[in-house]
């Protein structure tokens, strides 16, 4: 199987999107010439070129790219040449309105953005594998191809008929018959029993709440019908040529996509990473960002596809990057696994509807802040190709399930502001500025290999990833779970007897209610461990048995109730937390949690805002904090 390392030639890959159908051809010569100023080997071509390759209905007019491709590579460019099939040429919704996705309420979205196709659509699919497969018949074997880009960010969700279709074959190979289906389902309640599998539709605008399970079960078929897309294109590209790397550009933390099935299709992952610079945890969201992308591609080596090396033209507020902010932003990504730094895009658009997104070429040409920081970075990239093909280091894992992700955001939740997210980063931020190093895994994954491991928020569980995590810490290993954790199992059925039923033995405690808080009404709360604390939004009706409490509700009606426990079990350690404590205290548990497992900073004593990762041989140290930082190192990292 082709690997980024084929892709890079032992060079870090440098470059971004590249939309010369935008301009005349004049324009042409002037970019391969700035792109060479700036070290740029890599351009990623043709994304949103279905228009122009395909002009009318089964035309081709492929002549133009072949001129782009034959002059980057004339230029010593590469190419990452897509797959045009993520935004579709006016005349197919016209002419075929069934390509067309349609809302939950049956509306449809038409034409005139990007990204607007029914998945399941026979026309739709029938067009896009002609296309992947002409494009691949011409440019399999062109030299400047270093890689595949299909599609382009997959997200898109629709609810027609056909896939109505394609949904009730995706149930039927889930759950076999009818049957199965209403019992998975619950249909029992509200009088939703199905007697024919035509009766099964999406979850469409409903009169009330729809059921929870049939909501999920749409979520997963989702993902998997947009892989399904990705597979068959990747498969058609790959037929022509089976040296060349395939990827597609994943979003950050989107919910849309389960990216532990994809990446497992992938031949390396690829990330688009647009953190608000706005934002006082923006460096914290990337480094997350990085380290799932990077462990959903099974620790390989990774590409960063998309950042802007100005603002992001779809913020509310789109502040550009600050002077030397995506070169260490570039750099923490290169840190964290990236072999390639792309962005997009090279040449500003003037026209469009990301007009005003940054570019590595901005609107006020060559001689502009941005171009000079851009070229600065190409050759600074130029000189660091001993990271390439390197490993980064982790002795922490925290669990991220889709599903968990799913369930806990579904309707009727006991708090409809609990953000799946908002739980991962929580936990993610301290075990970030202390500079532990972390993977994310999924919970049926092998966690041997862990010091630690940090679920935050395992709402849904499994049989099999229960006793997967009970095991860990059975054998000795070392656990800290989050509130909400062991509630569901992937039939989003809640687990009985008291919660979290899987995990009542392994953390020394039984839970008989959750009880959200409004916003207005903080809990407070007693430790000796912790020092007295508050928390918000979220406490839980807990007895402890066999665990130890290390902090305890101070007032209200729950006063006196632990909300934090301590459980040896096994030849482990677990610890439940069972609020959403301020932050010193996630970070003084996680901090007592890392010490008893032995898991150590990759450089303690950093000062705030200053990041270190170990990547290989080398330790990246990233100052943050815009100040001036003395740091002594007495080891031999190269820096
Ligand atoms: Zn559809």
């Amino acid at each position: 199987m082709p690997s980024l390392g084929d892709a890079t030639g032992g060079r870090i890959l440098f470059g971004g999107d590249y939309n010369p159908e935008q301009w005349p051809r004049e324009v042409w010569e002037e970019d391969v010439r700035l792109m060479r100023e700036a070290g740029v080997n890599l351009a990623t071509v043709g994304v949103f070129s279905w228009a122009l390759l395909e002009p009318r209905p089964g035309e081709r007019d492929f002549g133009w790219l072949t001129d782009v491709l034959d002059l980057l590579h004339a230029n010593g460019i590469g190419v990452g040449l897509a797959t045009p099939t993520a935004s579709t040429p006016p005349w197919m919704g016209h002419r075929w309105p069934e390509t067309l996705p349609r809302n939950p309420d049956g509306t449809v979205r038409t034409y005139g953005s990007r990204n607007a196709y029914c998945p399941s659509s026979p026309v739709y699919r029938a067009f896009a594998d002609a296309i992947s497969a002409d494009l691949a018949s011409v440019y399999a074997h062109h030299p400047a191809l270093r890689m595949w880009h299909i599609g382009n960010e997959f997200g898109t969700v629709c609810y027609c008929d056909q896939c109505a279709e394609r949904f009730r074959h995706w149930l039927q190979a889930r759950y076999g018959d009818l049957d199965a289906l209403n019992e998975a389902w619950g249909t029992a309640f509200w009088s939703q029993r199905y007697c024919e599998w035509e009766e099964v539709i999406p979850p469409r605008q409903v009169q009330y709440v729809i059921n929870p399970t049939q909501d999920l079960d749409y979520q997963r078929f989702a993902s998997d019908l947009l892989l399904e897309r990705f597979n068959a294109e990747r498969d058609i590209v790959r037929g022509a040529n089976p040296a060349v790397p395939i990827t597609t550009n994943s979003m950050m933390f989107f919910k849309a996509t389960d990216l532990w099935r994809w990446g497992a299709e992938e031949d390396f992952t690829s990330l688009d990473a647009y953190p608000d610079p706005n934002s006082p945890l923006a460096a914290c969201d990337g480094a997350m960002a990085q380290d799932l992308i990077r462990s959903v591609g099974g620790g390989k080596p990774w590409l960063m596809m998309e950042q802007t090396p100005g603002r992001a033209g779809f913020r509310h507020v789109a502040t550009p990057k600050r002077p030397g902010l995506n070169r260490l932003w570039s750099l923490q990504a290169l840190a964290r696994g990236a072999d390639g730094i792309l962005h997009f895009q090279w040449r500003a658009s003037k026209q469009g509807a990301e007009r005003t997104h940054g570019a590595m070429l901005p609107h006020a040409g060559p001689d502009s802040r941005i171009f000079r920081e851009v070229c600065d970075l190409g050759k600074e990239l130029g000189d660091l190709a001993d990271v390439l093909g390197t490993a980064v280091a982790a002795s922490v894992a925290i669990v991220l399930d889709w599903d968990s992700w799913r369930g806990v955001e579904l309707d009727h939740q006991p708090h409809s502001g609990f953000r799946y997210v908002d739980r991962i980063r929580e936990y993610y931020t301290p075990l970030w500025k202390a500079n532990v190093t972390v993977d994310f895994v999924h919970p049926e994954a092998d966690l041997s290999r862990y010091k630690l491991v940090v679920a935050p928020n395992l709402y849904q569980v499994s049989d099999a990833a229960a006793e997967n995590v009970i095991g860990y810490v059975r054998g000795g290993g070392h656990l800290v779970l989050g509130p909400f954790s062991g509630v569901a199992d992937p039939d989003e059925r809640i687990r009985l007897g008291g919660y979290p039923a899987p995990f009542r033995d392994l953390l020394g405690l039984r839970i008989e209610e959750y009880w959200p808080l409004p916003d207005d009404e903080p809990l407070t709360l007693h430790s000796e461990v912790f020092g007295d604390f508050s928390a918000q939004s979220w406490a839980e009706w807990l007895t402890a048995g066999a665990g130890t409490a290390l902090a305890e509700i101070a007032s209200g009606p729950l006063a006196g109730i632990p909300a934090i426990v301590g459980n040896t079990y096994g030849a482990g350690t677990a610890w439940y937390v069972a609020t959403l404590p301020e932050e010193r205290v996630l970070a003084r548990l996680l901090d007592l949690a890392c010490s008893q497992a032995g898991v150590e900073s990759v450089l303690p004593g950093l000062p705030e805002g200053v990041e270190a990762v170990r990547r290989g041989e080398f330790v990246f140290v990233l100052d943050h904090a815009r100040g001036t930082v003395d740091i002594r190192l007495a080891t031999t990292a190269a820096v």
